[in-house]
């Protein structure tokens, strides 16, 4: 015990880096709030006590353990080895994103923080820390580009019933990016009560680190459950990447594993055209410092940030973790990419064979791994992560899936026209 206490906290101090990715990159008044931070979470990561609470949380707030459920007719479907889906789509909130906030949400507390700060792009952060917040009695702020807040209307509306204070960003594109600035600002201008509640495996020293920890929870529930159902390890791994969170966390407790194989799914998007896609590690990788972090970003000639897209909102990012970046040139990890319209095949796919609804990001997932399900034998096991639910979906998915009657529910609704 003695022993492992030791090495973890070396292990602490030389993590800022995974290679030459991470790092922290910020301007000179953020520092003190990320010592402080980092400090605390250290702290209270070998504390019994705050592990126990968190677990308590888990259990009974979050949902947790997950099921990690055989999907007989998808492995049918597939024509290769079993496919098992560990099923984050049943947690509170709708994905895995609550592992983290809670996490998060709990540490804020222990460092007598009262107000939690975090951006959300698509909104299923900011619900996460919206929920944790009214859970913990702390104020929530969350800012997000005006243009988003247009788009993403049910997300807003529970935001704001939990109790959040949406702050609306107009500057620049006026979306995530321009977000995380002012959020970032009002950190600066508030570190006495306020902790950043960061959402994804992204930014600088210590979130990477402690958000892959937080997360974690999912790779260590697979290895117990699939232990108990098999008595083994399984033979693939596939996740759905954006910032890296459901991935990294799925992965971490496996990387010591070498035969356990790590597929990482990007948004191919539209096609490999500029601004079409979100693939950081498509065929000419850029590496850069952006948002306080070093690592693999979509990035033009001049270093800029490029815009991106996917047909779900939680892929569409224009950085990578940087433990996956390193992970990605150790050859551990491999990436490719699921279109638009792929995604939204294996969506249906999902609903139609097993009944379970998926979010955009997970039907990148899915997708991939039925793609690659032919290459494993019969007795070979496959873990795909649901990171999430497809109910958020309705308003992409019944568009494409079912235009017509989608707007008639859309203009009946308008017009006060429904009977009910
Ligand atoms: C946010 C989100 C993602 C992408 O974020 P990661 O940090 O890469 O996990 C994937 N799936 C769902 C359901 C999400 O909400």
């Amino acid at each position: 015990m003695e022993q492992k206490r030791k090495k973890r906290s070396k292990t602490a101090g030389e993590n800022r880096y995974f290679g030459d990715y991470g790092g922290r990159y910020v301007p000179e008044m953020l520092v003190p709030a990320l010592e402080e931070l980092s400090g605390a979470y250290f702290h209270y990561r070998e504390s019994q006590e705050f592990q126990n609470e968190l677990e308590h949380l888990r259990k009974n707030y979050a949902g947790r353990p997950t099921p990690l459920y055989f999907a007989e007719n998808l492995t049918r479907l597939g024509r290769g080895c079993k496919i098992y889906l560990k099923l984050e789509s049943l947690c509170q909130t709708g994905a895995h994103k609550i592992n983290n906030a809670l996490g998060q949400a709990l540490l804020a507390r222990k460092m007598g923080k009262t107000c939690l700060v975090a951006e959300t792009g698509a909104g299923q952060h900011g619900l996460a820390t919206a929920a944790v917040a009214a859970r913990f009695g702390l104020k929530s702020r969350i800012f997000m580009g005006e243009v988003d807040i247009k788009r993403q209307y049910p997300n807003v509306f529970f935001m704001k019933t939990m109790g959040a204070e949406i702050v609306p960003v107009r500057d620049g594109t006026k979306t995530l990016k321009d977000a995380v600035n002012a959020a970032l600002k009002y950190w600066i201008e508030h570190l006495e009560d306020t902790h950043y509640l960061l959402g994804s495996a992204v930014g600088p020293f210590p979130y990477p680190l402690m958000v892959r920890d937080f997360q974690s929870v999912i790779g260590r529930e697979v290895k117990a459950q699939l232990r108990a159902y098999e008595n083994r390890l399984p033979d693939v791994l596939v996740a759905c990447v954006g910032g890296g969170s459901n991935s990294i966390g799925l992965f971490y407790p496996f990387l010591e594993d070498k035969n356990v194989k790590l597929y990482g799914v990007e948004a191919g998007g539209l096609g490999p055209g500029q601004g079409e896609n979100a693939r950081r590690l498509g065929e000419n990788p850029r590496k850069g410092i952006v948002q306080g972090y070093k690592s693999y970003f979509i990035l033009d000639d001049e270093g800029q940030v490029q815009p991106t897209h996917s047909i779900s909102a939680g892929l569409d990012y224009a950085g990578l973790g940087p433990e996956l970046a390193y992970l990605h040139d150790a050859g551990r990890i491999c990436f490719d990419q699921v279109t638009d319209v792929e995604a939204l095949t294996a969506f249906k796919t999902l609903c139609q064979t097993e009944g379970i609804i998926p979010a955009l990001e997970s039907a990148h997932a899915v997708a991939y791994a039925l793609k690659i399900a032919v290459e494993f034998s019969g007795r070979q096991i496959m873990v795909v992560n649901i990171s999430g639910r497809g109910d958020k979906d309705l308003f992409v998915a019944a568009k494409e899936l079912d235009g017509e009657g989608w707007l008639r529910f859309l203009k009946e609704e308008a017009n006060g026209e429904r009977i009910n």
